[in-house]
Order: structure tokens, then sequence, then C-alpha cells
């Protein structure tokens, strides 16, 4: 007889105490009915709270596993830390808030036996989120869709599910700076997105404050598109021929009508212009060669201070 599918499901957690108290009894009722071979690896972000505590202790009861890394290293670290421990033939990546409905893995579980290899959650509406953060979510989205050099599909989150060669394609992925949601839509596979309703947060807030966000989304452009480097050098050119037009017609009319004083504010203004120009140009490239550094300098993505695997602490019970 075949045996059922192996599921890791992988959810990072910072400050989720409360949440998780009520999410691993969920997902672990939940789950066996894709497959009785399943484990829920909690990933603590760094939590000031009792997150790792009350993962230990669910662990005595449900088949969860720990992972503690040493500080806050931020979701998308969390979600590799995640990634490179699963061993299964099937993971799952949700958040620990319970803003993922677990209902709709039956559906994604469904596609994966019909032979997808990442089955994502994409966001039904987004009435949820205030108008100012759905507009620049839109507008970050388009400029992302415009530039960058794989498609990264707008709505659709960390919450997914994925064959075990997905994992393995995403964990030879060397960068440091990752934005997942980039990193997924880069390796491919045959792929499908599932509309879903997003709960709201159970306890707690959100980690992710317009800082997160912007500096997550710079870390998207940046490293799935190059164009903010070549805008500069269209601007450049374009400036670069205006001003030897406008050469020309000074020549010109010096030497048609003579040498005229009048002419300080066109020059004052064309300095700062350039000046501006010129300073932004420089701000992209330091963006750019920001990314390089950290990338050159080779960290590793987190760094990890306990490891509790699920069967070790069964085995260790039962002796
Ligand atoms: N998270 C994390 N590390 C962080 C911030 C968040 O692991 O530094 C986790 C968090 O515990 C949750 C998920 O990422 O499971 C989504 O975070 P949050 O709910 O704050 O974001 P939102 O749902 O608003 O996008
Ligand atoms: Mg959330």
């Amino acid at each position: 007889m075949e045996l059922p599918p192996s599921i890791t499901c992988i959810l990072p957690a910072y400050n989720e105490a409360e949440n998780l108290q009520e999410m691993i009894p969920l997902l672990c009722e939940y789950l066996p009915r894709l497959s009785g071979r399943f484990e829920v690896l909690v990933v603590d972000d760094g939590s000031r709270d009792a997150t790792s505590a009350v993962a230990i202790q669910l662990a005595e009861q449900y088949p969860v596993s720990l992972i503690r890394l040493s500080r806050n290293f931020g979701k998308e670290a969390a979600m590799s830390a995640g990634l490179d421990h699963a061993d299964s033939d099937l993971v799952i990546l949700m958040d620990s808030d319970m803003q993922h409905p677990v209902d709709v893995l039956e559906i994604f579980y469904q596609h994966w036996l019909e032979g997808y290899d990442m089955i994502y959650g994409i966001r039904a509406d987004r009435s949820d989120e205030h108008p100012i953060k759905r507009r620049m979510t839109g507008f970050f989205y388009h400029m992302l869709s415009q530039s960058a050099d794989v498609e990264i599909q707008a709505d659709a989150g960390d919450f997914r599910m994925m064959d075990a060669k997905v994992v393995r394609a995403l964990r030879a992925l060397p960068e440091r700076k990752r934005m997942m949601k980039g990193l997924f839509a880069w390796v491919g596979f045959r792929s499908i997105g599932v509309p879903f309703q997003v709960a709201p947060r159970f306890s707690g807030q959100t980690s992710f404050g317009i800082r997160r966000l912007s500096s997550l989304a710079l870390t998207g452009i940046t490293a799935f598109s190059s164009t903010p480097l070549r805008i500069w050098m269209f601007i450049g050119a374009g400036i670069s021929c205006l001003a030897i037009a406008y050469a020309v017609i000074v020549v010109l009319r010096t030497m048609i009508w003579g040498v005229d004083v009048p002419g300080w504010p066109t020059l004052v203004a064309g300095i700062g212009f350039l000046g501006g120009v010129q300073l932004l140009s420089v701000g992209v490239l330091g963006e750019y060669v920001a990314r390089i550094f950290s990338e050159v300098k080779a960290r590793p993505v987190y760094l990890i201070s306990d490891y509790h695997p699920a069967s070790a602490r069964k085995k260790t019970e039962h002796k």
C-alpha cells in the first residue's frame, strides 16, 4: 500500500503565543483530513512573549517541532528557516495569526493531487485594509509588474502549499535579502492560485507597519528588476541632449546679437535641476550597491538558537 504524503506546515511566529494556542490544535485536527503523516513546524522569530513555551507545551500533545531563531530576523528569514528544515513531500506555509483559513488547504491539496507543484492563496478582496495601504500596494504591484523580469502575482501572499521539488529549488537560492513572494515566482513550476477570504487577526496586532512594508517593497523592486538603473540612463541622455541643444542656441544667439547679461535664472534653474537629478540617480545606484554589499557579506539569513524536532521529543518521552 502506498503511504500518504508527508506534510510539514510551517508557521512563522513573532509574538504569537495566544494565536498559536488556537492555531496549532485547529491545524492538528484539520491536517489528518489530508494525510495522517503531518507535522507542524513553528519558527519562533525572536518573540518576546511565550511563543516558544506554548509550542513546546503543545508538542506534548501534537506533532509540533520548534525552531527558535536567535533574534527577530523578519518573516522572510523565518520562512526560509522553516523551508530549510522541512523534509516532507508537501510543505504548507501559513501565518500563525489565524488570518489564513485552514479550510482552503483541502482545495490546495486537491490541486496538488492534480499535479500542481505550487498552490498559492490569492486575497479575494482587500476591503479590510486601509485605503491608503491598498493604494500603495496596488502601486507597488503595478511598478513591479512593469519592471520585473518575472511575473509576480498581485494579491498572492505567503499562504502556499508546495511540492518538495519547489522547496529544494528555493533552498538552492543563495540570496540574503529575500522577498519570498518574488522567489516563489522566480522558481516557476506548475502553479495555480486559489482565492480565499482573509480573516481578521485572532489576537495581537500586525508587525508589518509602513516601514517594514516599504522596505520589503524596495527589496522586491531592486531584487527583481534593474529598470530603476536604466531609467536614469534615459533621463540623463534626454537632459544631455536638451543641454546640447540649448548650448547651440546660446552660441548662435551670441554670434548674431552679441553678448547680453541676462541669463542668471536659467543658469540657476539648470544647475539646480541637474544637481537634483544627479543626487537622485546616485541614490538609486546606492540602493543597488547596498544590496550588493549585503549579498557580498554573505551573512546567514538567520541563526538558530534551539531546535526541537517533534520526533525526538516523542522518543525521549517514551524512554
Ligand atoms: N512574523 C514573523 N516575523 C516578523 C513579523 C511577522 O515571523 O518579524 C510572522 C507573524 O507571526 C505572522 C506572519 O509573519 O505569523 C504575518 O505577520 P503579520 O500578521 O504581522 O502580518 P500581516 O498579516 O499584517 O501581513
Ligand atoms: Mg497577520
